[in-house]
């Protein structure tokens, strides 16, 4: 790959507040080579150098998607759409979601559940070049309690041994991190309810101790207030959903949000795209309570990052700026939501060559028409993305 000088009206080098107008990224194949104001920098670079003249326009960071099933088609069965489905047929269709999610700006994904390790496939062919895609990290088989949330996926533990065995085994089919069904879930027929616990948190201790000897963090699916304060206290990396569910209705716990600020944890409160109708769902009331928790974490200083869920029932891949718009409608700033989808979100998944425009760093970058800072509906506008110096769109 050669190189190609970017020009642009801003250029939001990460985080958000840190913005140069009139600016220039100069890539150099797979990174990034310099990034500053154009009136220097232009006069600098070889004449022979392609530029790509981008006015009215910024960039920005590339995306990242901390939570996304590959595997699921978004379809109202994914039970059936993964579990049955043809291994060949499967992996054409996530081949497919990956170029539908790089296409609209998302350069990384982590991806937090898939069958026989099929994304650990997909990484490969992605970080060949066979297939446009974003980076992937993979979760593979998320652990689960026998008949727990995602038992179909194949993670099913029921006791010490076998979470070691499991562990191993994902580690060994090439996973980038563990993921723990902490709680119930809704997709699963017969499983625990979305605020029952599935382990202890002796067992969950476990889980982080063990992912951690094999250098692997834990991100942990936890609905129930139980459940996220055990995950809290046995030190997973990010706390997935985060939605504080009690038997009672939702029950939120200051104090451990303390202890989630104070250890670094993120929390990646997923939403789809498709969020208003899932607001209908809930129920005016209900609604509402969710808002005021989600601002009193903001307020308490919690680190959010932006996860889709992608591929679960009515989250469709493509859609991430719906789910950051759910944010906006919060009363989230644009530079702060830019931040839970570029810097903060690489900060979560240990990424430090991504989230930044820098030299050295990735070339993974989106230019879009307009101002994100101004009005997040910029970021549907995607005049062109960079993914690893890769040029997806154009
Ligand atoms: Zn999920």
């Amino acid at each position: 790959m050669s190189k190609l000088l970017i020009l642009a009206d801003r250029i939001v080098t990460g985080p958000a507040s840190h913005v140069t107008g009139d600016g220039a990224v100069l890539l150099d194949g797979e990174v990034i080579a310099a990034v500053g104001p154009a009136a220097s920098l232009e006069p600098s670079v070889d004449r022979a150098v392609p530029r790509l003249r981008c006015p009215g326009a910024t960039v920005l960071p590339g995306l990242i998607d901390c939570h996304v099933h590959l595997a699921f088609d978004a379809g109202p069965d994914p039970v059936r759409a993964v579990a049955e489905a043809d291994p060949d047929e499967l992996a054409a269709a996530m081949a497919d979601r990956a170029r539908q999610l790089v296409a609209s700006g998302v350069t990384t994904v982590r991806d937090l559940g898939d069958r026989d390790a099929m994304t650990v496939a997909l990484r490969a062919a992605v970080d060949s070049g066979r297939t446009p895609g974003p980076r992937i990290l993979a979760a593979t088989a998320p652990l689960t309690s026998p008949g727990g949330h995602c038992g179909f996926l194949g993670g099913e533990v029921g006791g010490d041994e076998e979470i070691r065995t499991r562990i191993a085994e994902n580690a060994k089919a090439g996973a980038d991190l563990i993921k723990v069904m902490a709680s119930g879930g809704a997709l699963t027929p017969g499983g625990p309810r979305m605020w029952q616990s599935q382990f202890t948190r002796a067992q969950l201790r476990l889980i982080v101790e063990e992912a951690a000897a094999h250098g692997l963090d834990v991100a942990a699916h936890a609905h129930g207030t139980d459940a996220i304060a055990d995950c809290v206290a046995a030190g997973v990396r990010t706390l997935e959903h985060c939605s504080w569910r009690t038997a009672e209705g939702m029950v939120y716990d200051p104090e451990v949000t303390r202890r989630i600020v104070a250890e670094d944890i993120a929390v990646c409160r997923c939403v789809s795209g498709d969020w208003r109708l899932f607001l209908e769902q809930l129920g005016p009331e209900r609604a509402e309570a969710m808002s005021v928790i989600i601002r009193s974490m903001r307020e308490a200083g919690v680190r959010f990052i932006a996860g889709t869920d992608a591929g679960v029932p009515g989250a469709r891949f493509g859609d991430y700026v719906g789910m950051l718009e759910f944010f906006v409608s919060l009363g989230f700033s644009p530079a702060e939501v830019v931040d839970m989808a570029t810097t903060h979100a690489a900060h979560a998944l240990r990424l430090s060559d991504t989230g930044v425009l820098a030299p050295g760093k990735r070339a993974d970058l989106l230019v879009v028409a307009g101002d994100p800072l101004a009005g997040l509906d910029a970021l549907r506008r995607v005049e062109h993305v960079f993914a690893a110096g890769r040029r997806v769109t154009g």
